[in-house]
């Protein structure tokens, strides 16, 4: 498993989050073989490459990635991580916690986000005068991400928000386009189109109208982050990055300079960690990763209903208290 601990507070969550897998490691006599990597604005420096060749090459024949944020070079990494290894469906998951101050209560949506292309496939140019992205929409990755979104609404309240700006951009025409195609396939699905201003004010207003949002690279972007205030802090909300044959797993949160050293909230990135775990349990059909993966989920919840909370949850919890709090709540949990 390959592991990018990033720039800023990455390097903190990042080893609080592989203090948590050791304590699962022990507790569900699992096997992790961590493998560090660098990438990021750290590696800029040392190396003049953000992304080294190295790098890509210990990830891409890795079993999965688990990334914490990177800094000013994000780009260079987790954009080019997205397109080299075909992560198309980026899913950020934005739900209501137990005690976590939030604007509105029981919120449990998903935003599916398409990953490869958008405003992000990275056609631009930028001079004194002028600049410019082209925002590039394509049927097959269109279809691909619908695909994606359908299927995940089939496993929770069967609807599905298309999120688009189809009035104004043509490339949001075609998307719209084939995601009701999509939706034709899927009757027991209940499907509504939304403009994004729509949306956006929509998730603020009423969050608990949406199951499962599907929209393009750039607006997915926004919205989740938008839906992560919405139920409490970006400090709580985690993201896959998924393909065909691999998964990368990051926090939604960025590198955070502004904040002080060992205040950091680590939950998203255990959060992160733990959809990873059962990425892989389902992929593997592993019924011991599946078993840690539950026991890190409800060890978190144990630690939320304690309020042990870091300072962006109103708490004075430090980044190494939660973890510990963490662990402690492991060491409680039966392995069947
Ligand atoms: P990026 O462009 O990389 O997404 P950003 O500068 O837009 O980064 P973040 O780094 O995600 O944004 O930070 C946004 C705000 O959320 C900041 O005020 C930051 O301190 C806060 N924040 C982000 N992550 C965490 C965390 N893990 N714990 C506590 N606060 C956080």
């Amino acid at each position: 498993m390959a592991v990018i601990p990033g720039d800023g507070i990455g390097p903190e969550v990042t080893q609080a989050t592989l203090e948590v897998l050791q304590a699962l490691e022990n507790r569900f006599s699992l096997s992790f073989d961590f493998k560090n990597v660098e990438a990021g604005d750290g590696s800029k420096s040392k190396f003049g490459i953000a992304l080294p060749e190295k790098s890509y090459q210990t990830i891409s024949s890795s079993n999965a990635c688990l990334k914490g944020p990177v800094g000013e070079s994000a780009k260079q990494v987790i954009i080019a991580l997205r397109q080299r290894l075909n992560l198309y469906a980026n899913i950020r998951p934005a739900v209501t916690l137990p005690n976590v101050p939030s604007i509105h209560s029981h919120v449990d949506l998903v935003v599916v986000r398409e990953n490869t292309e958008g405003l992000y496939k990275g056609i631009e140019d930028k001079t004194p005068e002028y600049a410019f992205s082209v925002r590039v929409v394509t049927k097959e990755a269109s279809l691909r991400i619908a695909r994606v979104a359908y299927e995940m609404a089939m496993k929770r309240r069967r609807r599905v928000t298309v999120v688009h700006k189809s009035n104004v951009l043509s490339s949001c025409e075609l998307f719209s386009e084939c995601c009701m195609n999509v939706a034709r396939h899927y009757p027991k699905v209940q499907t509504e189109q939304m403009y994004v201003d729509n949306a956006s004010y929509q998730l603020v207003k009423n969050p608990r109208r949406f199951d499962v949002i599907v929209t393009t690279n750039m607006f997915g972007d926004i919205l989740s982050d938008e839906a992560a205030g919405v139920v409490g802090s970006l400090g709580l909300s985690p993201s896959m990055n998924l393909g065909d044959q691999f998964g990368l797993f990051e926090p939604v949160h960025g590198s955070a300079p502004d904040l002080p050293k060992g205040t950091a909230n680590p939950l998203a990135t255990m959060m992160s960690a733990r959809l990873m775990l059962e990425w892989l349990a389902e992929k593997h059909k592993d019924d011991a990763l599946k078993q840690a993966s539950e026991a890190l989920w409800r060890s978190i919840i144990q630690i939320l209903r304690k309020r042990v909370f870091t300072p962006d949850l109103g708490g004075s919890s430090t980044t190494a208290q939660v973890t510990q709090a963490v662990i402690q709540e492991i060491s409680t949990q039966n392995p069947s």
